[in-house]
């Protein structure tokens, strides 16, 4: 593991600095960034893709952009001095958690992965389980249908050989993928209340949703609004193994960190 940065006063030993990268993009890592912040013993760097125009930034230093693949942050975490890492992507954000795995698993350096619980359908809900976004527009492309596909910008070429049914996008930025015949481009940033998604939907007439399955608070209305109006909707499931094990919640890793850095440092990196 790298040497810890360490700070130093002339008079006495200082306390030694723990430095973290925290990556993010999404409302979990600014709160956790938030909450971090606060403790002066940390030294915390958000790291984001780059994807949103204007980024919700989360207070402290921060980075934007690729590392360069996995021999890039492997050299990103030897060359800063990072300690530990966090990885606070987005559930579907897979590429960049395997390489904040193997990278730390390289480095054995102690990753502390926060992904938020999926949602389950209630009994009202008419959910129909996808394993990924192709299968999801295999299912849509139907005459007479106007579908709402709320599944960001990024995903959306399974879709672009859909001829028949009118789709409704909604995303925080224009998309860059070549889109479906028929379709209506809706830019809007979360989080959405259950007034209005209910509104939306009613407004345009959807008669199905397609949605990731991405858990949390920000995106949950349209799916209580797609379950009050009887909407059937196509839930993509999370990629990987379900039974990774790892945080669900800010709280729970910030419970994690506090016991992490009470132990000695050469014992962190056993999770
Ligand atoms: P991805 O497929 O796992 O990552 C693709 C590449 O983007 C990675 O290999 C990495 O480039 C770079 N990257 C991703 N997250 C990064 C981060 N936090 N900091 C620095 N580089 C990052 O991820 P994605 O699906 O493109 O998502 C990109 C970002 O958007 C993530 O931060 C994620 O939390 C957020 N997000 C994703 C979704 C989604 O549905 N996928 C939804 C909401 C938010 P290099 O290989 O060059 O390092």
């Amino acid at each position: 593991m790298t040497a810890p940065h360490a700070t130093t006063s002339p008079s006495q030993a200082a306390p030694t600095q723990v430095r973290i990268l925290l990556l993010g993009g999404t409302s979990e890592a600014v709160a956790l960034a938030s909450a971090l912040a606060a403790r002066p013993r940390l030294s915390v760097i958000s790291s984001l893709a780059g994807r949103v125009h204007q980024p919700h930034l989360p207070p402290g230093e921060v980075r934007v952009g690729g590392f360069g693949g996995l021999d890039g942050l492997v050299h990103y975490l030897q060359s800063h001095h990072i300690d530990l890492v966090v990885d606070a992507t987005h559930p579907f954000a897979t590429r960049i958690s395997r390489n904040a795995q193997q990278a730390c698993s390289h480095l054995a350096l102690p990753l502390i992965t926060l992904t938020r619980p999926p949602w389950t359908p209630t009994p009202e809900d008419r959910w129909r389980e996808v394993p990924d976004t192709a299968a999801a527009a295999s299912l849509t492309d139907r005459p007479g249908t106007t579908v709402f596909l709320s599944i960001g910008r990024q995903d959306l070429f399974p879709f672009a050989s859909c001829t028949r049914a009118f789709y409704v996008i909604r995303a925080i930025d224009e998309p860059a993928d070549p889109l479906p015949a028929q379709h209506r481009i809706i830019l809007e940033r979360g989080p959405f209340t259950l007034d209005h998604e209910l509104a939306l939907l009613r407004s345009l007439s959807i008669d199905l949703l397609v949605s990731k399955n991405s858990g949390g608070a920000a995106t949950y209305a349209k799916i209580e609004a797609a379950r009050l109006l009887q909407l059937p909707v196509l839930m993509i499931q999370r990629p990987g193994d379900p039974t990774n094990l790892s945080k669900s919640t800010v709280a729970d890793v910030l419970q994690t960190l506090d016991t992490l850095l009470q132990k000695p440092e050469h014992q962190r990196s056993k999770t």
